[in-house]
């Protein structure tokens, strides 16, 4: 194992699509990997949140996956990618040649779990970036450690990269606590036919609930979606992700809007509509994707709805959405009243050393070349001007 720097001038944390993005920027700018600039990721091989996805999601079967800048170089294009194969063995093996080849060292597996000011030399400017090096148990819950060695890096950039994967959001409903069944979130989903001959109740309106009721169909006894607003499917192409160019820009604005002002950001998905791909629009016409609205309730053997009726359950998956995870950053104390971190253009607006890739409208692949490129710019500007005060 390389040995991790104990200083660096610029640490990202997280190697998804948004940190990979960064780093090969700053790569092409002068920055060495694994010296001046350090990418740590607590996941044990490539491929950000995709490694973890569940064998049957496939590419292009949700949204189109954007390339990461200069994949192409390698003759690797998301675009081409066979679909026939689960979708986390595609983009680890090409986040794993992308990292071989621009020679983007990743640290891993490296937990970061604070990220606070370098004290007693405050006066430095560093940050105090500390993790938790080696096998951590269960990415779901990163505090709790088999064989992981303590460290910690200064810095004087921070880019946080680190997603939403390992913060699912399961709203409270009463009774939650009284359903005798199983209660799963997206990121714990492996296969339908752990639900074979079970009574389903799918809770969200985004593309992992479709995706969900769309594989248990024939499998499960029975398969009740629900969701917490009405859906739309919209798009005139299978695959195109939003109903119109201003339905996708009132999304991106609404996102934008939530990030300055350090709220939690709004669903993508509300503001855009389903994906009317080719499957889903099959799927509408053979009444497989009626929504209920949400239940109000949930008891020992199942939940109700606000009409009264009763609908049985074995099961429930939480399909509701993620929020982004940034409780190592805490000590920094960015956070607004609203519980977000306020940013604009991946600018942590509090604090002119850390700098958020992915987050908020930069939250999809969709972006992720602009958005990379975006931080690395002002990673830049930033280090420049540092360099400036120190001489
Ligand atoms: P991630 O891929 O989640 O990468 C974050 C990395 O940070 C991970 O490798 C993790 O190990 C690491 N990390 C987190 N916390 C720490 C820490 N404390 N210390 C060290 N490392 C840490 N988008 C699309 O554009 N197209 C799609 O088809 C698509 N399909 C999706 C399907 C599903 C089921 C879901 C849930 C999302 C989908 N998305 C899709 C959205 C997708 O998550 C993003 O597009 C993108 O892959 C996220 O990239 P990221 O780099 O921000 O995050």
């Amino acid at each position: 194992d390389a040995a991790l720097p104990s200083h660096a001038r610029v640490v990202i944390v997280g190697a998804g699509q948004a940190g990979l993005s960064v780093a090969h920027h700053l790569a092409r700018r002068g920055l060495t990997p694994g010296e001046d600039l350090v990418v740590l990721d607590r996941s044990p091989a490539a491929g950000g949140a995709w490694q973890f996805r569940w064998e049957s999601l496939r590419l292009g079967t949700a949204h189109r996956v954007n390339d990461l800048p200069g994949m192409r170089e390698l003759g690797l294009s998301f675009d081409t990618a066979d679909r026939g194969r689960a979708a986390r063995d595609v983009v680890g093996e090409y986040y794993a040649a992308y990292e071989q080849h621009f020679g983007l060292q990743v640290f891993r597996p490296v937990t970061v779990t604070g990220v606070r000011e370098a004290a007693p030399d405050v006066a430095s400017g560093r940050l105090r970036v500390e993790y938790l090096r080696g096998v951590v148990a269960g990415v779901m819950a990163p505090s709790t450690t088999a064989d992981a060695a303590r460290g910690a890096i200064t810095t004087a950039i921070l880019v946080n990269a680190t997603g939403t994967w390992g913060a699912p959001i399961r709203p409270y409903v009463p009774g939650i606590e009284t359903f005798a069944g199983r209660q799963l979130a997206t990121p714990e989903y492996r296969s339908a036919a752990e639900f074979s001959g079970l009574r389903v109740i799918v809770v969200g309106g985004g593309t992992s609930a479709v995706g969900f009721v769309l594989e248990l169909e024939g499998i499960a006894a029975s398969t009740t979606w629900v969701t917490r607003r009405p859906v739309s499917f919209a798009g005139d192409e299978p695959g195109e992700a939003s109903a119109s160019i201003e339905g996708r820009l009132a999304a991106v604005a609404q996102q934008n809007d939530a990030a300055a002002a350090g709220r939690v950001l709004p669903s993508i998905i509300s503001g855009t509509g389903l994906p009317a791909t080719a499957r889903n629009l099959d799927a509408l016409r053979r009444g497989v994707l009626v929504a209920r609205p949400m239940f109000t309730s949930i008891e020992q053997g199942g939940v109700r709805f606000a009409d009264g009726s009763f609908e049985p359950a074995d099961a429930i998956i939480w399909a509701t959405g993620f929020r982004s995870e940034l409780g190592h950053l805490d000590p920094l104390g960015l956070r607004e009243p609203g519980g977000g971190v306020a940013a604009a253009e991946g600018r942590a607006l509090r604090d002119p050393r850390v700098f958020l890739a992915g987050y908020g409208p930069q939250a999809s692949t969709i972006g992720a070349d602009r958005a990379g490129r975006l931080v690395a710019m002002q990673v830049l500007e930033a280090l420049e001007q540092r360099d400036a005060e120190d001489d």
